[in-house]
């Protein structure tokens, strides 16, 4: 089992000699050291997508202004923006593994509007607003917004262009907003706004240890970093330093991509248009269809008690491969020009569901200097990049966080 360590076991593997720290905890176990050594996780499978940033290592200051814990969509995103709000703060994403390891790097890359519980009050514009956020920091991810359908096995709409067999018929049934970003565009992206506008991007550097004093003290390897200020963007990850634990679910989520299909073959399949695609019954299925022809299918959940054991996910093993397998299947049966069809990516990433499927967006329990921003609950793309403008202008102080983003304790 894990080993947690609770209230000032380690206090001087921190340098920290104040005893008076409020509080202070920890998540130093073996299996987040191996898990901050293994590269890019090539267990968890290859997605389609490439991040072609790279983050030059930069020595990082004694204090900062502000900390963020994870170079996902949202860290990244807050950085850039926080940057681009207030050129004078000192910024810094902490990332344990490369930008784009966790969720964000193997995402399916569907940019849908409101949230997965839907809209929530004064939540605004979600995808209007990530458009802004893109073209303000000049972010280029092959974003398309031309709808998406929702297909069902009732109420289809009569000219349906897809006609499926999956556990009977599926059809479109209604469109909705949306479309699909290049999510390792959207990272790189990300990335180089956040590094533009002068944040300090720190990969290999996970935070294992934060005292709660002010400033904030973050043990990163070989030292200590104070910041007068913490964002915690770390997903599904780290949840006792996020304080998550019992309040949000981690699960791990599957994707395939065939080959290139042939435009006669898209042309079949009713993806002509290359709109994106969900189910709105089950069994649970969501699409789309790449710049090069490959299309994209996802579904299934793993479900792991402790999000430690997301770590040791092996796609190519275990219930995460009977998963693919049966995706596979499920895919190839589809529709007749699909029944031979070749897989050239399998891949899966983690997720993190809280209660109500809501996102967190909320004062860190036990630290009054951080915030969390996470927990989509499969719904990130725009949603992260969106909200992470609100988070900037929070930590400055320029705007309240919404009731929705509260931990219901
Ligand atoms: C297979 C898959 C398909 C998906 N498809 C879609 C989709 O089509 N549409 C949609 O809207 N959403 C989708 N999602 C969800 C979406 O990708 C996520 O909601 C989004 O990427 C979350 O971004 P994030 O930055 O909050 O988290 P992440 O990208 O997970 O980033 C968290 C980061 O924190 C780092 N970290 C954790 N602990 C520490 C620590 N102690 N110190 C330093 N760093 C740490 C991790 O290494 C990680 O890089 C999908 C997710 C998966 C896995």
């Amino acid at each position: 089992m894990p080993r947690i360590h609770e209230s000032g076991t380690s206090y001087d593997s921190l340098g920290c000699k104040d005893r008076r720290a409020q509080l202070f905890w920890s998540y130093l176990t073996d299996e987040v050291l191996c898990l901050t050594r293994s590269e890019d996780k090539p267990r968890w499978g290859q997605p389609p997508w490439r991040i072609d940033f790279e983050a030059e290592a930069r020595p990082l200051p004694e204090e900062i202004d502000v900390a963020i814990i994870g170079g996902g969509f949202t860290g990244l995103a807050v950085a850039a923006w926080l940057r681009r709000l207030a050129p004078e703060k000192t910024v810094a994403v902490l990332e344990a593994q490369r930008l784009g390891a966790g969720a964000s790097g193997r995402s399916g890359g569907l940019a849908l509007g409101d949230t997965a519980a839907g809209d929530l009050p004064g939540l605004g514009d979600v995808l209007g607003g990530f458009t802004d956020i893109l073209r303000e920091l000049e972010v280029d991810c092959d974003q398309r917004l031309p709808g998406v359908w929702e297909v069902g096995h009732s109420n289809a709409s009569p000219d349906s262009p897809i006609e499926w067999r999956d556990s009977g018929a599926l059809r479109i049934v209604a469109e909705v907003p949306g479309g699909t970003v290049d999510p390792g565009k959207l990272v790189s992206g990300l990335a180089r706004a956040a590094h533009r506008h002068g944040a300090i991007i720190a990969e290999h550097s996970p935070v294992r240890e934060i005292t709660s004093n002010d400033p904030v003290e973050l043990a990163v390897p070989g030292r200590v970093l104070r910041a007068r200020q913490v964002l915690f963007a770390t997903n599904a990850q780290s949840l006792e330093l996020s304080d998550l634990v019992g309040w949000a679910q981690p699960k791990f989520t599957l994707a395939v991509a065939t080959r290139p299909l042939r435009e006669d073959e898209l042309e079949a399949l009713g993806l002509r248009d290359r709109k994106a695609f969900y189910t709105v019954d089950l069994p649970y299925l969501w699409g789309c269809v790449l710049p090069d022809h490959k299309v994209v299918w996802g579904s299934g959940l793993v479900h792991v008690a402790d999000w430690r054991e997301l770590d040791s996910i092996d796609v190519s093993a275990g219930r995460p491969a009977e998963l693919l397998a049966s995706l596979e299947r499920r895919v190839r049966g589809l529709h007749p020009v699909l029944r031979d069809v070749k897989f050239c990516h399998r891949w899966g990433g983690p997720i993190l569901i809280a209660e109500s499927w809501q996102p967190v967006f909320a004062r860190h329990p036990r630290c009054p200097q951080a915030l969390i921003l996470g927990a989509y609950s499969g719904h990130g793309v725009a949603l992260s990049v969106y909200l992470a403008r609100w988070a900037a202008e929070a930590l400055l102080g320029q705007r309240e966080l919404p009731d929705w983003g509260k931990l219901q304790r």
